[in-house]
């Protein structure tokens, strides 16, 4: 299947003027520091990384609620940067966003029909009876019962809402829809089911998903791809097996081994993530990286690392195009 991008971001930055302080005056805050990939349609991209990595930012920007600071952003083939206001209205149809919360994203004052038709009302010329064939059919589609659609939000578990909420993304039948860590804050019996209906979803409505995770056991199962993310940088990306099976940074080496493995063999090799995740507003020199990297020398102080094709993977680490770090060095390594 090959299908032109339906994302393709190119050196996409992020910066915030913010205040530090009453007398100090403003700094930047580089929140995205120049990150490039391309997602085909119908696949799963996750983006990973301890919060502050950007990943939120990316998330922001890819669904045209902010504008990157520099860098371009091609959305099904159009840059987003050039756009007349006619095409990003319609591009704004395309990518639709879930958020992690599905208590404070549904109006608690509208009943489920209403929420599900408000996109098409404000959207499209349907009358009033195609609106309300197309909220119960996406109703029906999600998994909600059609008696829902007189109800309420708050009258919902977490699990529902989150449906109804997922419901309301797809209703403009977009292409894209980025998935902001949408099942960290339900009951792990209930991830599933909603994790198993994107899946569902996806196939039936043939949509993209940038999936943003800081829940390596969630994206392990949910990923085609993975981009994994750390101070506004991709340092490491690939497909989901490379990533999980032969990670090559040594960032993406310490998240995996800290993230609880069911494979009694691969016990007791964790590498401990030591020190606090620098602040973006002066991140470290060189690969950004360094201070808590054990294999840290003094290129890597110095120098920033590119992005390498490194044979199916993507690394953006001294040591690994050194040669410096191989599979067998990080297994017990210590952080
Ligand atoms: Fe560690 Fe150097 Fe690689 Fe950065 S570039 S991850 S400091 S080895």
């Amino acid at each position: 299947m090959s299908m032109a991008p339906i994302v393709e971001a190119v050196d996409l930055a992020r910066h915030y003027q913010v205040r530090q302080g009453l007398f100090a005056g403003s700094a930047t805050l580089k929140a995205l520091r120049g990150t490039s990939f391309s997602m085909p349609a119908g696949r799963t991209l996750a983006v990973v990384g301890e919060s502050g990595c950007g990943k939120s930012t990316l998330a922001r920007l890819v669904t045209l609620i902010e504008h990157p600071t520099s860098g371009i952003l091609r959305l099904d083939g159009i840059d987003a940067g050039t756009a007349g206001k006619s095409a990003l209205r319609e591009l704004r149809r395309k990518v639709q966003i879930v958020f992690q919360d599905p208590y404070g994203s549904l109006n608690p004052r509208k009943k489920v029909g209403a929420i599900l038709e408000e996109p098409l009302a404000i959207n499209t010329a349907m009358s009033a009876e195609e609106r309300a064939n197309a909220a119960r059919e996406m109703m029906a589609r999600v998994g909600l019962r059609p008696e829902y659609y007189y109800r309420y939000p708050h009258m919902f578990s977490g699990g529902q809402r989150q449906r109804i909420a997922i419901a309301r993304a797809l209703m403009l039948r977009p292409k894209l829809v980025v998935l902001d860590e949408p099942v960290s804050a339900l009951d792990v019996s209930i991830q599933a089911q909603v994790l198993n209906l994107l899946i569902d979803l996806q196939e039936e409505l043939t949509l993209t998903y940038l999936f943003i995770s800081h829940d390596l056991s969630v994206v392990r199962h949910f990923a085609d791809e993975v981009m994994v993310m750390y101070l506004g940088r991709a340092v490491e990306q690939g497909s989901r097996d490379a990533i999980f099976s032969a990670p090559k940074h040594p960032y993406t080496r310490a998240l995996l081994s800290s993230t609880p493995i069911a494979d009694p063999r691969r016990r007791g090799e964790r590498i401990k993530l030591v020190g606090e995740l620098p602040s973006p507003i002066a991140p470290p020199p060189g690969c950004a990286f360094h201070p808590r990297c054990a294999y840290a020398n003094e290129r890597c102080r110095a120098e920033f690392p590119e992005s390498i094709d490194t044979g199916g993977q993507l690394v953006a680490c001294h040591g690994v195009e050194e040669g410096r770090i191989d599979e067998t060095q990080s297994q017990g390594a210590t952080f």
